[in-house]
């Protein structure tokens, strides 16, 4: 089991520069904060096998729909070929797609897990995630087990069209089952988690939470400024003020987020977990 993609997000080195303060840390201090300045408390933006590893009991994660991979329905052509920049991000993750689905422990309750990967296609929501997302809540409607996800995506996948938007209809329906049938959903949106993902199955958990600093929304400000001509106020889309405003339950640090689902899973799910 490979629980590193082949190109880290952060490159090897005595020192990394800090995405909050700026400043040059000691790599292996961030490391040992699973991947967090120790200065400023800057979450460092991570891939979808280091979620495994800090959220998740070692050893325990099984892949599922490993071998799903993009078809490219419109023949998409931009400045690259679509399945050229499939091919490249397939390349770069080692994953084969923006997500990554599996069954694993967290504090050895059994769980159904969902990680996005923004360094896949900006983690964004063609057919594939869409589908993947949809047999992970299936599987735990089908096995009774609780479902937790980790959401970073720049939203709907473009090069893939209106079919990228019905997977926010067909992954919400899966949820829905699964909500009808009371098996819990808690719901990590990491920075950022916009468009399509958090217009959809992000959004549905029973408890939402955020990482500190996480930016989360549907648009960019720029495009809801001149859509209603209004300035918007300091920190919008910031996961403390969505907190202050009711759209988040709990902000977490990344380090609590595994004791954290465990204790909430127990709460939500007292006879699953036992
Ligand atoms: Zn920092």
């Amino acid at each position: 089991m490979r629980f590193f993609r082949k190109k880290k997000a952060m490159p090897d080195g005595v020192f990394v520069k800090c995405g909050g303060c700026g400043e040059m840390v000691y790599q292996k201090k961030v490391e040992e904060r699973l991947q967090v300045c120790p200065e400023c408390n800057y979450h460092f933006p991570i891939g979808a096998w280091d979620r495994v590893r800090y959220h998740t009991d070692e050893g325990t994660f099984e892949e599922m729909d490993k071998g799903l991979r993009s078809a490219d329905p419109l023949e998409f052509v931009a400045e690259k070929a679509y399945v050229d920049q499939i091919a490249s991000d397939l390349e770069k993750t080692g994953l084969n797609e923006a997500v990554l689905c599996g069954t694993c422990g967290v504090e050895g309750r059994e769980v159904v897990f969902i990680a996005m990967d923004f360094a896949f296609r900006g983690g964004s929501m063609g057919c594939v995630v869409g589908e993947k997302v949809t047999r992970a809540a299936e599987l735990s409607c089908r096995q009774g087990l609780p479902l937790v996800s980790v959401s970073c995506s720049g939203g709907a996948r473009m090069q893939e069209g209106a079919l990228s938007l019905m997977q926010m209809a067909k992954s919400c329906a899966a949820l829905h089952r699964l909500h009808e049938k009371g098996i819990p959903y808690v719901s990590i949106m990491a920075h950022p988690t916009t468009g399509g993902v958090t217009a959809s199955w992000s959004s549905l958990g029973d408890v939402i939470m955020a990482e500190p600093g996480a930016l989360i929304g549907f648009a960019g400000p720029r495009v809801i400024e001149q859509t209603i001509k209004q300035k918007l106020p300091e920190g919008f889309q910031t996961a403390e003020f969505l907190l202050e405003h009711g759209f988040l339950d709990m902000i977490v640090e990344r380090k609590d987020i595994k004791s954290t689902v465990a204790k909430l899973l127990d709460y939500l799910a007292p006879l699953s977990s036992g």
